[in-house]
C-alpha cells in the first residue's frame, strides 16, 4: 500500500462516520476498526495500533458525552491528534548553528539511501547559507567513495575520502579535522551500511562516533522496511544513540508504517523525508503537517 492509499483509507473511514446520520457506538466502532486495519496493513506496529484504538475510545466516550457536544468534530479531532502522536515523539531534534562546526553522522542499513541523503542534506544546508561538506567513512563497500564523490561534485559540495586508507575511524577523524580547520559549518560523515547482525560493523560505527563526536547522529530508514523496523531501530539505538531519523523512498510503493513505528520504538523525531532520487527530493518533516497532508 502506498502512503496516499493509507491516507485515503483513513479519510474515508472518518468521513463515512461524519457523513452518516447517526453517530452511535456501532458506527464509531466500525470507523476505529477500519482505521486500525489500514494502519496494520501499512505496517504500523500492532501494539501501537492497539494503543491508538484505546486512546481514541478513551477520548471519545460516546455514552457520556453531553447533548451539546459536537460528536463528529470531536471524533475528527481525536483521530487527527492520535495520528499526530504516532509520528511525534515530543523530542526536539538538534538544530545546527552557523559559525561553528556542526558534525552530523549518518548510520543505517546498506541500501537505505544513506549516501544519497547525505548529499541531499549537505545541499539543503548549503542553500541556507551553511558552509557544508561531506566525509566518506565507508571504506567497507567498494565504490562507496566514488559514489559520494560523484554526488558531491554534482551538488558542488566539498568532500573528503580515501582510496587507500582502509581504517574508517582514521578517515573520518582526518576528514572532520580538516574541515573543522577550514571552518565549515556542517560536516556530514557517511558511514558504511550494515546488516543488523554484523557485529564488527556495529563496533566500527561506535568507534567512528567516539572519534568524530557528532552533534547529531541520524539514522536513515527505507520507507519499505515494514515490521522489522522496530527491532532494527532499537539495535541501532543501543549502539549508536541516534537523535533523529530520516525516512527515504516515501515516493515508493510502501506506506511507511514500519518506519513510523521506529519513531515510537526509539522516541526519536523524524527530521526529513526523502521523496525521490534527485538531489532536491528532501522535505522537512513536521508531524502535524504530515498528518494533515496524509488525510488530504
Ligand atoms: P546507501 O547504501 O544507504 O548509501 O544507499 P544509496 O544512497 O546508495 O541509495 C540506494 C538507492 O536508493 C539508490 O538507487 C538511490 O538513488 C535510492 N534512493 C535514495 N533515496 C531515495 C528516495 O527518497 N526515493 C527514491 N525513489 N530513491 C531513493
Amino acid at each position: 500500500m502506498v502512503l496516499a492509499d493509507l491516507g485515503k483509507r483513513l479519510t474515508t473511514a472518518v468521513s463515512n462516520l461524519t457523513h452518516s446520520n447517526v453517530v452511535d457506538e456501532k458506527a464509531f466502532d466500525a470507523m476505529i476498526k477500519e482505521i486500525c486495519s489500514a494502519l496494520v496493513e501499512a505496517d504500523v506496529n500492532i501494539k501501537l495500533v492497539a494503543n491508538l484504538r484505546k486512546s481514541i475510545k478513551h477520548a471519545v466516550n460516546l455514552k457520556e458525552l453531553g447533548p451539546g457536544v459536537n460528536k463528529k468534530r470531536l471524533i475528527q479531532k481525536t483521530v487527527f491528534d492520535e495520528l499526530v502522536k504516532l509520528v511525534d515523539p515530543h523530542n526536539e531534534p538538534f538544530k545546527p548553528k552557523k559559525g561553528r562546526p556542526n558534525i552530523i553522522m549518518f548510520v543505517g542499513l546498506q541500501g537505505s539511501g544513506k549516501t544519497t541523503t547525505c548529499t541531499k542534506l549537505a545541499r539543503y544546508y548549503q542553500a541556507r547559507g551553511f558552509k557544508s561538506c561531506l566525509v566518506c567513512a565507508d571504506t567497507f563497500r567498494a565504490g562507496a567513495f566514488d559514489q559520494l564523490k560523484q554526488n558531491a561534485t554534482k551538488a558542488k559540495i566539498p568532500y573528503y575520502g580515501s582510496y587507500t586508507e582502509t581504517d574508517p575511524v582514521k578517515v573520518s577523524r582526518d576528514g572532520v579535522e580538516k574541515f573543522k580547520k577550514e571552518r565549515f559549518d556542517i560536516i556530514i560523515v557517511d558511514t558504511s551500511g550494515r546488516h543488523q547482525q554484523e557485529r564488527e560493523l556495529f563496533a566500527e560505527m561506535v568507534q567512528i562516533q567516539q572519534a568524530v563526536k557528532p552533534d547529531q547522529t541520524i539514522m536513515v530508514l527505507d520507507a519499505s522496511i515494514g515490521q522489522a523496523a522496530e527491532a532494527q531501530s532499537k539495535a541501532f539505538k543501543e549502539s549508536a544513540d541516534f537523535g533523529a531519523i530520516i525516512i527515504t523512498k516515501t515516493d515508493g510503493h510502501a506506506a511507511g508504517g514500519g518506519a513510523i513505528s521506529a519513531v515510537a520504538a526509539t522516541r526519536t523525531p523524524i527530521v526529513f523525508i526523502g521523496t525521490g532520487e534527485h538531489m532536491f527530493d528532501l522535505e522537512r518533516f513536521a508531524p502535524q503537517a504530515f498528518i494533515s497532508k496524509l488525510l488530504g
